[in-house]
């Protein structure tokens, strides 16, 4: 078997999608004439691996490609090297492409390699770091620019040891005279296709936004990408949308919607560059900032001596509604990036909630509220002469349950697992 593991190929301006010179490549190993004579494909998988979100080389979803083929890893070399030279958009130059290739078996890559690419989904890696291992295992490599590309290409070949958990992409591609031009796709049969997909197909629309989201908006070659659980049914939603002629399609093997990215932490030790799951308290009522931006600090429990601040951005939507309706001391679980000391919000579990207020009481007879007798000497109805000795508890309208909440799919990222894929400690609120 020959692992072939390439990154970094597009350009935000420019366009282009790894995704696409992966299915390209392997394309080229199936009707190689130099590959073995047998009439099936000797292209086993194609894997779509999402890397550490919160590097900042990354163009869009920091995706590095891996394609498992049963051919001459001299021919497949040979061959990628050939596609990436002419497709990668070198002509930018924070394009940085990066190939490696071995002849090792996918599930019997040596372990440091496995063990890079968990690193890679988690922290930051140098380009020394891959060098160092592409050397020391004899790999084939190629790379132009900085050769960062190499990165997230060994850790491509390293992820299907290294991950247990996948989920599957069935990408269509335009044809390629329509690159950058409006995608014309039906807008209705997109929700239909949808809604007869799920939950096994997630993430195809956000219906709270009326949203496309399976239809990129960049100007590569992707029509649409169809995600979920099951390879069938993601190819069958893929077939139902009716648009513009698909000039080729494949499916992917990922590590998308599994949350693969988080590490259980504490707010103490939670540092800028990586993903979290944080236990703790909400210490500061959520405040609404210019731009729509929701904030609330989150403290460690029980000393509330760390303290975190949280953020649900403008384009979480209605997520922000979930966010404003907590109150300072509510117990939670937040999962999201941190970045320039705040943790972006994904989705957050609440654990207890606050069902109370102390409250200046009422006066029983004429139903206002009481004024303060002096100090130390409770409260007063001035009116009718009524007393209390202090604050009374009140019962709070909260509305917000013992449950996961999540951003909607318009703002999900790839990495991100959705609630609706289950497994998760408490009750979920899905967003469809
Ligand atoms: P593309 O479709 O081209 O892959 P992208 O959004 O996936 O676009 P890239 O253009 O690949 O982003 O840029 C990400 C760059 O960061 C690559 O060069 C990759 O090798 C590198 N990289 C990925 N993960 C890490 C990491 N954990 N530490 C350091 N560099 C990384």
């Amino acid at each position: 078997m020959t692992v072939v593991g390439l990154d970094d190929t597009d350009s935000r301006e420019r366009g282009m999608c790894t995704t696409y010179v992966a299915a390209q490549i392997a394309e080229r190993l199936a009707c190689d004439p130099a590959s073995d004579s047998s009439p099936s494909d000797p292209v086993s998988r194609v894997c779509l691996v999402r890397l550490n979100p919160a590097v900042p080389y990354k163009t869009r979803g920091n995706a590095a490609l891996a394609i498992h083929a049963d051919v001459d890893p001299d021919r497949a070399f040979a061959i990628a090297r050939d596609r990436l030279e002419s497709l990668a958009e070198t002509a930018d130059e924070r394009t940085n492409p990066g190939l490696v290739v071995t002849g090792d078996e996918p599930e019997t890559v040596p372990t440091d390699v496995s063990a890079f690419a968990k690193r890679a989904i988690r922290e930051h890696l140098s380009i020394a770091d891959a060098t160092a291992l592409i050397d020391s295992h004899d790999y084939r490599s190629w790379s132009a620019g900085n050769g960062r590309g190499r990165i997230g290409a060994l850790a491509a070949i390293g992820s299907w040891q290294a991950r247990s958990e996948w989920t599957y992409e069935y990408i269509s591609y335009r044809d390629s005279s329509r690159w950058g031009d409006p995608r014309a796709i039906d807008h209705e049969s997109v929700f239909d296709a949808a809604a007869r997909g799920y939950p096994d197909v997630w993430d195809t629309v956000d219906r709270g936004e009326d949203e496309t989201v399976c239809v990129p908006h960049t100007p590569g070659p992707i029509l649409h990408g169809i995600r979920g659980d099951d390879p069938d049914a993601v190819q069958e939603v893929a077939n139902r949308i009716e648009g513009e002629p698909v000039a080729s399609s494949r499916l992917f093997v990922t590590n998308q919607g599994t949350d693969a990215h988080l590490r259980n932490g504490t707010i103490e030790r939670a540092s800028d560059g990586r993903a979290y799951r944080l236990d703790g308290r909400v210490a500061s009522e959520p405040e609404t900032r210019r731009g729509g931006h929701v904030f609330f600090t989150f403290e460690s429990v029980p000393a509330g001596e760390s303290r975190l601040e949280c953020a649900a951005f403008e384009p979480t939507k209605r997520f922000r509604d979930r966010i404003r309706a907590l109150r300072t001391g509510d117990r939670l679980t937040v999962c999201g990036e941190v970045a320039d000391g705040t943790l972006k919000l994904e989705k957050f579990a609440v654990r207890d909630l606050v069902r109370t207020e102390r409250t200046t009481p009422t006066c029983p007879a004429c139903e206002r509220t009481m004024k303060s007798a002096g100090r130390d000497q409770g409260y007063r109805c001035r009116d009718c002469g009524t007393s209390a000795e202090g604050k009374v508890e009140r019962e709070l309208d909260r509305d917000l349950e013992e449950e996961w909440y999540e951003v909607p799919p318009c703002a999900r990222r790839h990495i991100a697992k959705p609630l609706v894929r289950g497994g998760f400690d408490a009750p979920t609120r899905c967003e469809r």
